[in-house]
């Protein structure tokens, strides 16, 4: 299957728009600093189609730091570099039940850093990237997702300098994984390799992109270029699956039925495979940290759309 036509995924858009701009339960992310000034009635919606075909809805071109987003996103990159046991051997795949920042799922686990979507994980998948240097880590980091868009990605230096002064939590985290011999890099470099791309800046319109390159097997549907294998991108999908929304990872794939990851400044990517990707973007957010507008309107999109994996019919 794939997308209704153009003009039905053009008024649904604007539906699901409708429907949840005016809620306002959750807050606004608070723990970077540069985060808590966000405009928390921003709301945009973008969807990308495995052909290219894509359509918009509100502050859908406005940009924003896409955080914990990118973590899918250097996985797929890093597991591309590595091959599917090297990564499931060095990172894991399992869902905590946790926090994404826990320091005690990497206690409880004597050191293993779980998964690539919490920040341990995250932080030894940034540290396992191809170079021999934190800067050549940061370029390769940079090029790739800039390839998952289809444009180059800028650096918020702003939220990049806030988040910089104040991650001393994700520091430690490094530093106990490498207590535990689970980073062979320096922890110190690569927390701040991992900071830098988190404070990318991007649109709805550039993560339905990238997003739709998650749901047509690597290519960009836009650029039509393979930027990683169909295998790898596979790969990627079961982790979002498991573990995309932190702690409500399972009631996202219970009401939504289809791979999706969020970041704490309120950017959730969605993930139909074979059909297309969709971003969304408020950042009001739940207490696990996903948006909640951004969720409400995956659901119904997802409903509306046809696109929940699990639906026979
Ligand atoms: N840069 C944030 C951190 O590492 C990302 C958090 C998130 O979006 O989950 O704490």
């Amino acid at each position: 299957g794939s997308l209704p036509s153009p003009e039905r995924v053009k008024a649904l858009l604007e539906e699901a728009h409708d429907r949840y701009r005016d809620l306002d339960d959750g807050a606004v992310a608070d723990y970077i600093p540069s985060l808590g000034r966000a405009d928390p009635g921003l709301f945009g919606l973008s969807i990308c189609g495995v052909r290219g075909q894509s359509a918009s809805t509100g502050d859908a071109a406005l940009r924003f730091s896409i955080q914990s987003i990118s973590k899918v996103f250097v996985f797929a990159l890093v597991c591309h570099a590595l091959g599917h046991a090297e990564v499931s051997r060095r990172v894991g795949v399992n869902n905590t039940g946790l926090p994404f920042n826990s320091v005690m799922a990497i206690e409880l686990s004597d050191g293993d850093p779980r998964n690539p979507l919490v920040n341990a994980g995250a932080i030894t998948t940034t540290g396992l990237a191809p170079g021999a240097t934190a800067a050549e880590k940061w370029t390769f980091i940079q090029d790739g997702l800039s390839r998952f868009a289809g444009h180059p990605l800028e650096l918020d230096d702003e939220v990049y300098a806030s988040e910089a002064a104040t991650n001393q939590r994700n520091m430690a985290i490094a530093r106990l994984l490498q207590s535990y011999g689970r980073i062979d890099v320096d922890p110190i470099e690569t927390t701040d390799v991992y900071t830098k791309q988190c404070s990318l800046l991007v649109s709805t319109e550039d993560l339905a992109v990238m997003a739709a390159t998650l749901a047509n097997g690597g290519t960009n549907p836009v650029t039509r270029e393979q930027v990683i294998d169909a295998a790898v991108c596979r790969d990627t999908l079961a982790v979002m699956a498991t573990s995309g929304l932190y702690e409500f990872s399972g009631d996202w794939l219970f009401e939504v039925g289809v791979p999706g990851k969020s970041g704490v400044s309120g950017g959730i990517i969605t993930v139909a495979p074979g059909k297309g990707g969709l971003g969304t973007f408020s950042p009001r957010l739940d207490p696990a940290g996903n948006s909640v507008r951004g969720q409400r309107a995956a659901r119904f999109l997802s409903h509306a759309l046809g696109l929940d994996v699990f639906a026979s019919k």
